[in-house]
């Protein structure tokens, strides 16, 4: 039905591809390209059938993603590769008049702030070239906006207070660690935290806000009050949110590493010169740390993300949990990495899916909860992430 050309030969690129290559009514052609060729060779070798093509392409140069677009001729452009490479593929796929998917937000990289503004401002240049432009189709975000219109659409009249709890229960034996791209993850988790009341953002001290939370099947677990970006896009189009806010788990051994590499510098962003030769800290740092695609083999355990929701409902208030727990083992049995890339991945599939079936079609720039959640949610079950729904429940928050 369609071509697809994925961009990034990561963790998340891995489930990206697998899952593709399982339907080619939907994936006719599919094209797997990354800044070392040798990793999506692997990929592809992996998969085989022949269903893979490859191509090395710096994504950070427009004119070689240009020039890759036209040779190819895809479809869709499926960006797993950095937040830094967001704008230069999207300039790419208005270039060519091709559509765009990405699974997070443009970052620039001397600057941690996880905001849309960079990817909104191409609202108008899309939607005048009549190219649809995704943004943010993994699970966090993704998914949880998704759940979130799902919510809306089927059991809320209003919704008021949203909690996304996110729960990584699993162990994969290494005394640090990130999940994904160390570098995103720990820019990430060591910002200062921040979420949404009764129309402006309270800033907090990082980690200062944190509770026990219960997750289903895996039980209680400190959960930590982070800011994470689809909280931005979530309270914008749902407007009669009044509360919203985003909880992560960690372990005590996670923060005391992540503290040690703040205080000694190790997170730092900026370049330094080091005998001669420009380094930035917390790139170096991902030179040697464990490969987050490489942690699979011995991951136990299960991921646990979802959306805490009370709102009203024919007048009278109502609670509401919508989640999916997914097992670090089956993943790797099936694509040879972890839950964390694999609930990110199967999302960017079915985005895609949504997106070449023509049900998720039209001119502009989009967060995912702007589309029908009904096709895509009924793809989750199929896909190896069902969901899970509870009414009425205690929601802890
Ligand atoms: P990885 O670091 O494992 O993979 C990134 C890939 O992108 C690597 O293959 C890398 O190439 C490639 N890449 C980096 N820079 C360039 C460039 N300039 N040109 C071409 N290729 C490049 O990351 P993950 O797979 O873990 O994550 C992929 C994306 O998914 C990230 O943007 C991450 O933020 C996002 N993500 C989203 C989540 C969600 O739920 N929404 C959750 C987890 C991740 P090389 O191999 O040469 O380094």
């Amino acid at each position: 039905m369609g071509k697809v050309l994925v961009i990034g030969a990561g963790g998340v690129g891995t489930v990206v591809v697998h899952k593709m290559a399982g339907l080619p009514e939907v994936f006719s052609d599919i094209m797997l390209a990354s800044r070392t060729k040798s990793k999506c060779d692997a990929i592809a070798a992996q998969i085989g059938g022949n269903r893979i093509k490859t191509a090395q392409v710096d994504a950070d140069n427009v004119s070689e993603l240009v020039e890759l677009i036209r040779s190819f001729k895809p479809d869709l452009v499926v960006n797993v590769a950095l937040p830094y490479q967001d704008l230069t593929i999207m300039d790419a796929c208005l270039e060519t008049g091709v559509a765009y998917l990405d699974t997070a937000n443009y970052e620039p990289k001397d600057e941690a702030k996880f905001e849309y503004k960079w990817q909104w401002a191409y609202q108008d240049k899309f939607k005048e070239a009549g190219l649809t432009a995704i943004l943010g189709c993994g699970f966090d975000p993704g998914v949880t906006n998704i759940y979130t219109a799902y919510a809306a659409k089927h059991h809320f009249d209003e919704i008021h207070y949203l909690d996304i709890v996110d729960c990584n229960a699993g162990d994969h034996g290494k005394p640090f660690a990130t999940n994904f791209n160390p570098e995103i993850n720990i820019r990430e988790v060591t910002q200062k935290g921040k979420y949404w009341e009764n129309g402006k953002w309270v800033y907090t001290e990082p980690h200062e806000i944190h509770k026990t939370l219960n997750y289903p099947e895996i039980g209680p677990k400190e959960s930590y009050l982070i800011y994470h970006e689809e909280l931005e896009s979530i309270v914008k189009n749902f407007p009669t949110i009044k509360r919203a806010r985003f909880w992560m788990t960690f372990g005590q051994e996670y923060l005391t590493h992540l503290r040690v590499i703040q205080n000694i510098g190790m997170a730092r962003i900026d370049p330094i010169v080091y005998n001669g030769v420009e380094i930035v800290p917390i790139q170096f740092l991902k030179a040697v740390l464990p490969n987050p695609g490489d942690l699979g083999e011995n991951y136990k355990g299960w991921t646990s993300i979802g959306c805490r929701i009370k709102g009203v409902k024919d007048g009278k208030e109502k609670t509401y949990y919508i989640y999916n727990n997914c097992s670090h083992e089956v993943a790797y049995q099936e694509t040879g990495t972890q839950a964390v890339s694999y609930t990110t991945g199967v999302p960017c599939m079915i985005g895609a899916m949504m997106y070449l079936k023509g049900l998720w079609k039209k001119p502009g720039v989009f967060n995912v909860e702007e589309f029908d959640p009904d096709p895509f949610m009924a793809e989750l079950n199929k896909h190896g992430l069902p969901w899970n729904e509870l009414h009425n429940v205690d929601l802890e928050l």
